[in-house]
């Protein structure tokens, strides 16, 4: 057994056994009805980072009251689809949403279990996904061309073994028409030990692959983690990072801009932060929308650039992605812009005056290209 693979089999998974909670048994007793519903996994690692009830790591991982509070029984979690994920599966665990890429589920295991996970209907229950599915998933996308990008998913795909993961991006890699490969993973953050020499020397062999990494706040970037992002940037992978703004863990400015900071200076690109979705029994992590919008204001024209990530809604019931943007834009017409800027001044922008150019900037699509 690798390093990995005994924290991971050392992770917290019953309440009596969890860290930082009320010591009466009626508590207890109702945590472990939630339990039973939604596991509950907190590799060693992980564990070893908590330092107390109101840590940032704690609420993310470990169960509350408040969960039961929009929670009804199973058979309510096992319908429960915020994103409608499984109306958009032509075949089992692919999700193809978009025109010209797809997501692929791999496993239901993942290092940690975060309490506001979207697809807690799978996540943790012994379930696997089958080497039949599997070849299901990548035989859809060899066969429809259409799709240049394939993002490997869960589940988190690096807990899938060497061996297997090597054959699986060999297959993908393979494929004439996709151009690019994605794996989503919470790993380098939760699991940092994970990352191997083995691990890099696997993805090395199959360019271009992209990671885009789940990281919520900055005390998860631990000198372990800083190691093993440094040696996929050194294995050639280029990563991003994918924030959830949740309710008294980073729903704050600074917060925000530290983690950002500290995911620059590790080669991490931020690429998305994500409103909460609507999963049930997550209502207490959920923030007004203008939160969000608020902390990308906060950062724009105050750091760099490469350290904002898109601010995004993934819409309910399967609508897909939408991003906002704090109002830049004061007026707009054919003969001039009025944009705010970072420091709230207005600045004009007279439009050109040519006919063909009039006729491009006048549909209001263009607002959005503006302010991107
Ligand atoms: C997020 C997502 C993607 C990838 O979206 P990008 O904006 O390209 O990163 C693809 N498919 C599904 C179903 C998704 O939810």
């Amino acid at each position: 057994m690798q390093e990995w693979q005994k924290l991971l089999s050392r992770s917290v998974v019953k309440v009596e056994d969890l860290p930082f909670i009320p010591e009466s048994e009626e508590y207890r007793e109702r945590l472990r009805k939630v339990a039973e519903v939604f596991p509950i996994r907190i590799n060693s690692y992980f564990l070893d980072q908590i330092k107390s009830a109101d840590d940032p790591l704690w609420k993310q991982v470990v169960p509350t009251e408040a969960e039961l509070e929009d929670f009804f029984d199973e058979e309510d979690l096992l319908i429960s689809d915020p994103l409608n994920e499984e109306g958009d599966m032509p075949v089992p665990e692919l999700v193809h949403r978009y025109p010209d890429r797809v997501l692929l589920m791999l496993n239901n295991q993942c290092p940690i279990i975060c309490r506001f996970c979207t697809r807690k209907r799978k996540i943790g229950f012994p379930g696997i996904v089958t080497r039949e599915t599997l070849r299901q998933g990548i035989e859809y996308i060899r066969e429809h061309t259409e799709v240049r990008d394939v993002i490997m998913s869960g589940g988190d795909p690096l807990l899938v073994p060497d061996n297997e993961l090597d054959r699986i991006l060999g297959e993908l890699h393979a494929i004439p028409h996709l151009e690019i490969i994605r794996i989503g993973t919470r790993v380098p953050g939760t699991l940092p030990q994970r990352i191997t020499k083995e691990l890099c020397d696997i993805l090395k062999k199959y360019p271009p692959l992209f990671f885009n990494i789940h990281f919520n706040h900055p005390s998860e970037i631990t000198p372990e983690v800083e190691k093993g992002l440094g040696m996929l940037a050194e294995a050639g992978i280029p990563m991003g990072s994918q924030t959830v703004l949740l309710k008294d863990v980073n729903d704050d400015s600074a917060i925000m801009k530290e983690l950002f900071h500290k995911l620059l200076k590790n080669r991490v690109k931020p690429y998305y932060l994500f409103q909460a979705d609507m999963t049930l029994g997550s209502n207490h992590f959920r923030t007004m929308v203008q939160k969000g919008l608020d902390i990308i204001r906060d950062l724009q024209g105050h750091t760099s650039g490469m350290g904002i990530p898109a601010f995004v809604v993934d819409t309910p019931g399967g609508g897909g992605k939408v991003r906002l943007l704090p109002d830049s834009v004061v007026e707009f017409n054919e003969k001039e812009v009025l944009l705010r800027n970072y420091d709230g001044k207005v600045y004009r922008y007279p439009q050109p005056t040519s006919e063909t150019s009039e006729k491009e900037t006048s549909s209001k699509d263009n607002v959005c290209q503006m302010t991107a």
